[in-house]
């Protein structure tokens, strides 16, 4: 299947009525702040919503226009593609529009405009793309280790796609990693062909900094938005344990995300996340023509080294964009108002608008 052709969505946004945008997602992961912050700088707004997921879209009312399907992955379908293009769609991508559309969909069969660069999101699926873009950044990442036999240390091991840390282990040495294979099988946490996709990094004891940045192709500028640290279920639950219950009850953690909660960084630690925030958008537009676009997020833990180690990346909103719903610290820093990332984008829209840019951010 051929890639979509970039003619085809230009030609699509140039029969669009630029006083009449709607702005469409999936009403999932981080979709309402996307709503209200689009509502508040004047366009409509659309849900495509799975029967029965509505009800938050309709108590905050966010949405001007309900389009029901029975199942997310419905929205690459012709008629509800038909349906976004009559209403002037600009798609706004999440983590669970890019899980239920399909990246190849997206890619192949997706034709209506859509806010950012559609080619980097499988940068970020795929473990040796997403290695490649930050190595070549030179950004701090983990070390990886290529075979169980050299763990020699404490290493964390994962499996492909993002699965919300599920089936993810620690492990100390070979022989460790061995059993903890096989008690993942037996879980069907994983799968035997797993197996050899197994990806191993040196564990990195720190906490937890979800960064959230916002590149303006407009501006060629990146803008600091907020920060948040998951909050993991089982590993978080287990700090309340007594100690001497700890190894029993938790044995076997696991790093299943239930929610966020917004940080701040020491500020020493703000030169290390601008220069991360510029070093990986200016590696993409080489890797990735244009590069970023929109709203990106690196996931990082630090170490007692203060060293800001970015264990993983979301190259659209990230699901920690809901931290900062009335804006964050920084955002607030930087814009001198409560600015959350949804908004940030929709605002994106509007210049792209006003300067008569907007071909330069919508693929
Ligand atoms: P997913 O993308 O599937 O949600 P992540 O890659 O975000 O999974 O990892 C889930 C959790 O595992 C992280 O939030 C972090 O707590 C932990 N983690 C990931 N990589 C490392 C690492 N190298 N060292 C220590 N902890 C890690």
């Amino acid at each position: 299947m051929s890639k979509i052709n970039r003619q085809g969505i230009l030609d699509i946004l140039e029969g669009y009525d630029k006083d009449d945008i709607t702005i469409a997602t999936l009403g999932s992961h981080s979709s309402l702040h996307m709503f209200q912050g689009a509502k508040a700088e004047g366009f409509r707004t659309a849900v495509v919503c799975e029967k029965g997921r509505e009800v938050p879209y309709q108590r905050f009312n966010v949405a001007d226009e309900y389009i029901m399907v029975d199942k997310f992955s419905d929205i690459v379908n012709d008629d509800v593609q038909q349906q976004l293009r009559d209403m002037n769609s600009i798609v706004f991508p999440h983590g669970s529009f890019v899980a239920y559309a399909g990246l190849d969909n997206i890619e192949t069969i997706f034709n209506v405009p859509m806010f950012g660069n559609r080619d980097i999101l499988r940068w970020e699926a795929e473990r040796d793309l997403e290695r490649k873009l930050m190595t070549e950044s030179g950004i701090r990442i983990p070390k990886k280790i290529n075979n169980p036999k050299d763990i020699d240390g404490t290493v964390m091991v994962k499996f492909p796609g993002a699965r919300g840390g599920r089936g993810y282990f620690v492990a100390n040495s070979p022989e460790e990693f061995d059993q903890k294979i096989d008690a993942m099988l037996k879980r069907n946490w994983i799968e035997e062909e797993d197996i050899k996709e197994a990806h191993i990094e040196e564990y990195v004891l720190g906490c937890n900094y979800c960064i959230h940045y916002f590149y303006s192709g407009l501006k060629d500028e990146v803008e600091l938005m907020g920060i948040d640290s998951r909050y993991e279920s089982t590993i978080d639950g287990l700090v309340r344990v007594p100690a001497k219950d700890q190894l029993d009850i938790g044995a076997d953690p696991s790093y299943v995300i239930t929610g966020n909660h917004p940080v701040v960084m020491r500020e020493s630690l703000l030169p290390q996340v601008f220069e991360i925030g510029d070093r990986i958008t200016e590696t993409a537009k080489e890797l990735v023509k244009p590069g970023f676009n929109g709203p990106l997020c690196m996931q990082t833990l630090v170490n007692d080294n203060l060293e800001v180690v970015v264990f993983e990346m979301s190259a659209r909103s990230d699901g920690g964009t809901n931290t900062f719903m009335n804006g964050s610290a920084y955002s607030y820093l930087y814009h001198g108002e409560p600015l959350s990332m949804g908004r940030r984008m929709a605002r994106e829209i509007k210049n792209g608008i006003k300067e008569n840019r907007l071909d330069e951010i919508i693929t």
